[in-house]
């Protein structure tokens, strides 16, 4: 019901947009693909993506003999899902470690990533695990403040230092305090400045050598958040990220707030980097592991 709920707008536009077609066409024809092709172009799906759907559609609909529009639904999810579990096999759950695991947070300011940190923290928590956070963006005015008022809410501890010290003498304090505490995940906040490109990839790539140095293997995640509501400025976001340092994974936020929900499926064929979690609302449990299943059948719900 998350999923449903969450998906409001993309499902309301989507879901009432495909039955209009249907009812307007109810024979499979030429007119009708050219229309719902359209239609998943709006919903961001991708244009390659829409392509490569609408050949497979037109398979299987000649394939089952589908002459029905009102059969075509059925055949679409199908597609989507396998569209998305198509290509590398990815994990969408954490890399999660029997001790320590140690989880770096990237991404373009205002996307969501201090709220999806306190989100994951909290549903960490729930699980029994205890957190510690680490208030790596020393850069934007309020960071710390931020990620610190998130640590009070959820009710764990926030290593931080005073703004303008170097990210990656935090990230070397959180590593030791978190295993001195002995500390089930450490999530790490950073930077998200792109105006200045190359000293923001610099300062991520010190970053994540300084955390492998006191912790090999780590970090074990490098979540990359992206705003849902930004369509294929999204895209262009998760390239350079890409470029910079190892992306295992991505949180793609406010996918309430759009209707546009077809980034999803985008995201996973144009960058072959899995979704990992995503964002339903501003609250402490809006955060949902991705599951292409309940995603593609929640748009049709
Ligand atoms: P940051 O600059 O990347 O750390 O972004 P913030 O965490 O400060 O979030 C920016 C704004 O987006 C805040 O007003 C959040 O409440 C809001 N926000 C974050 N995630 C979501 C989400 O999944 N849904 C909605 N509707 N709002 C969100």
């Amino acid at each position: 019901e998350k999923y449903e709920k969450g998906l409001e707008k993309t499902r309301t536009s989507f879901t009432s947009k495909i039955n209009e077609l249907v009812a307007k066409y109810r024979k499979v024809d030429e007119d009708f693909f050219e229309e719902l092709e359209e239609l998943l172009l709006q919903a961001d799906v991708g244009f390659e993506t829409v392509m490569e759907l609408m050949e497979e559609l037109r398979f299987e609909v000649q394939r089952k003999n589908v002459k029905d529009t009102s059969q075509v639904q059925s055949v679409i999810s199908e597609k989507l899902v396998e569209i998305y579990e198509a290509g590398e096999d990815q994990p969408n759950e954490l890399n999660m470690q029997e001790d320590l695991t140690v989880i770096l947070f990237v991404g373009v300011n205002g996307v969501g990533k201090t709220t999806t940190i306190g989100k994951l923290a909290h549903r960490f928590k729930e699980e029994g695990k205890s957190v510690v956070l680490a208030a790596g963006d020393t850069f934007r005015a309020g960071a710390i403040e931020q990620l610190d008022e998130w640590g009070k809410r959820v009710g764990v501890d926030v290593i931080k230092q005073a703004a303008g010290s170097d990210p990656a003498a935090v990230m070397y304090d959180a590593i030791r305090s978190a295993k001195s505490r002995k500390a089930d995940v450490l999530i790490c906040d950073t930077a998200g400045r792109l105006q200045n490109k190359v000293n923001l990839m610099n300062e991520l790539q010190k970053v994540h050598r300084v955390i492998g140095r006191e912790l090999p293997g780590a970090p074990h995640e490098v979540l990359l958040a992206l705003d849902a509501t930004t369509g294929q400025n999204a895209l262009t976001q998760a390239q350079i990220f890409k470029e910079a340092t190892d992306v295992t994974g991505i949180v793609l936020t406010k996918l309430d707030g759009t209707a546009k929900g077809g980034i999803v499926l985008a995201i996973r064929s144009k960058l072959n980097i899995p979704v990992k979690f995503v964002g339903l609302g501003e609250k402490m449990d809006d955060l949902q592991p991705f599951d292409p299943q309940k995603y593609v059948y929640g748009l049709f719900a």
